[in-house]
């Protein structure tokens, strides 16, 4: 095996390069045999208002359980879906499924689904996301979709227009993993945006790093500039929410209020402080 390096020269791959990829090609293999309703599930983490440790959203996060490979993240088989093209038919699956969870919700706890790089772009996937959703019956406007900012800028006149078609229909449009890509801001302006959601890269040093401390009240004052809900991702700690809130961020994600769960283990949450929150009431029958 050899590609062409920077300088036009033949490069041999390594080992590690030779066994990454037959890697890949097993996991591709292995998703294009999945049976999706069978093997993935969805796990739904809350976003919290830190006010009032009140859950006003869900996140679904898919897993997959293969029986050949065992558990493959997310971050592996999204990529490897995208790449073997059959991307939409498992971003459809899934949205159907998080739509399912969230019919025995209280009206008020809303849901986030998140869209691929590819997803963003197919206005054929996103023609039958809309029917899937109209199907379901859920009122579209306690939807929201999350989607990369590196997807949106990767083809911009793509994804805006699939975003304004989704948007048109009353659902919420969150821009995740902020601050992570090369965003311009005028495309943010020109985007219908409702959510932007601060990466966890940010977090991680909030309370000792002035650098991350002013990114974050620049991202903050932005969404709040251009009438957006901001929500921090990956918040851990106490010291970290205590940080976070003192830049004016009130709504939050992330292992300190709770991990992605199962949608049985969600109904028994409770917040750190052993407040009960509004949680979504157990499906009868
Ligand atoms: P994301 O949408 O930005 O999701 C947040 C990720 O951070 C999740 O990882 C979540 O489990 C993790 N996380 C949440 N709170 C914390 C925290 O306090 N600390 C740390 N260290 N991590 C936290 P996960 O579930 O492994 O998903 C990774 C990424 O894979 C997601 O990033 C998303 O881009 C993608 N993904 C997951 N599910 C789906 C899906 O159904 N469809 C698509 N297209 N992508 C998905
Ligand atoms: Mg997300
Ligand atoms: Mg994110
Ligand atoms: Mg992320």
């Amino acid at each position: 095996l050899a590609k062409q390096n920077f300088r036009g020269t033949a490069v041999v791959f390594s080992a590690e390069h030779e066994a990454e990829i037959n890697e890949q090609g097993r996991i591709q293999q292995a998703l294009r045999a999945a049976d999706f309703e069978k093997e993935m599930h969805l796990v739904f983490q809350p976003m919290v208002d830190a006010d009032t440790n009140g859950i006003f959203a869900y996140e679904a996060l898919a897993r997959w359980e293969s029986p050949v490979l065992g558990n493959v993240s997310p971050g592996v088989f999204i990529r490897a879906a995208e790449r073997t093209g059959i991307i939409g038919r498992l971003t459809e699956t899934l949205m159907q499924k998080a739509l399912e969870a969230a019919q025995s919700w209280p009206d008020h706890i809303r849901l986030s689904v998140n869209l691929s790089t590819r997803d963003v772009v197919s206005n054929r996937t996103v023609d039958a996301l809309l029917e899937i959703i109209a199907r379901s019956g859920i009122d579209p406007a306690r939807l929201d979709i999350e989607v990369t900012e590196t997807a949106v800028m990767r083809n911009f006149a793509l994804a805006a227009d699939n975003i304004r078609r989704l948007a048109e229909r009353g659902i919420g449009i969150a821009l995740d993993d902020f601050g992570t890509g090369h965003s311009s801001l005028s495309y943010v302006h020109r985007l219908p945006l409702t959510k932007i959601k601060i990466d966890r890269s940010f977090i991680v040093d909030i309370a000792t790093n002035e650098l991350s401390r002013s990114i974050v009240k620049t991202i903050v004052d932005l969404s709040r500039n251009i009438g957006c809900v901001c929500i921090v991702e990956g918040m851990e700690t106490h010291e970290q929410v205590a940080a976070l809130r003192g830049l004016g961020c009130r709504m939050m994600q992330g292992y300190y209020f709770a991990r992605p769960e199962r949608l049985e283990d969600t109904l028994a949450y409770r917040a750190p402080s052993d407040t009960i929150v509004n949680v979504p009431a157990r499906k009868t029958g």
